[in-house]
């Protein structure tokens, strides 16, 4: 059976963090879904529809990944495109808690569901998008915390 894994979250935007995440997973899965979680609760900087053409440029000459959006519960995307792996990033304790409990719950709703947790390379712990949108918001030079080649502008 293909390991297809979901690496589900808001990506807004997606940094270089998120890269590693997916890259080093490559070697773990046959298909990686980028699937971008449309919570209505949460004003955004860039609309769903450049989120998914930025992670679809950084990763444009890989096969193996694609890039959706999904609302609802991250479980029932996961049953729609027949993935049995949650893919996430591991920065701090305060993730672990976090991702703990949101794992153990997707686990109680989809039993076949397994979460697969990397930590985060030690240079990527301090990058969160919510700190990398409010460098853009301030029109501040975030590139460094973007992936490379990536110009935001493009985007916006
Ligand atoms: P969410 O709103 O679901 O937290 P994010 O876009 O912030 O979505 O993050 C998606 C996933 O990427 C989460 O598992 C998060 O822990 C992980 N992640 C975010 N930033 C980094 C980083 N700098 N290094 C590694 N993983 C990260």
């Amino acid at each position: 059976m293909e390991r297809i894994a979901v690496f589900p979250g808001s990506f807004d935007p997606f940094t270089v963090g998120h890269v590693s995440i997916v890259t080093r997973a490559k070697s773990l899965f046959d298909k990686i879904i980028i699937a971008i979680g449309q919570n209505s609760g949460k004003s955004s900087l860039l609309t769903v529809e450049n989120r998914i053409r930025l992670i679809s440029d950084v990763f444009a000459n890989d096969k193996i990944i694609t890039v959706a959006s999904y609302k609802g519960l991250t479980v029932d995307f996961c049953k729609e495109v027949n993935a049995r792996y949650l893919l996430r990033g591991l920065r701090t304790a305060a993730d672990f808690e976090y991702e703990r409990a949101i794992s153990q719950v997707n686990k109680l709703m989809l039993t076949e569901i397994e979460s697969v947790f990397l930590l985060t390379l030690p240079e990527h712990t301090p990058i969160n998008s919510t700190i990398v949108r409010d460098i853009l918001v301030h029109k501040g030079n975030a590139s460094k915390f973007l992936p490379k080649g990536i110009d935001i502008n493009n985007y916006l």
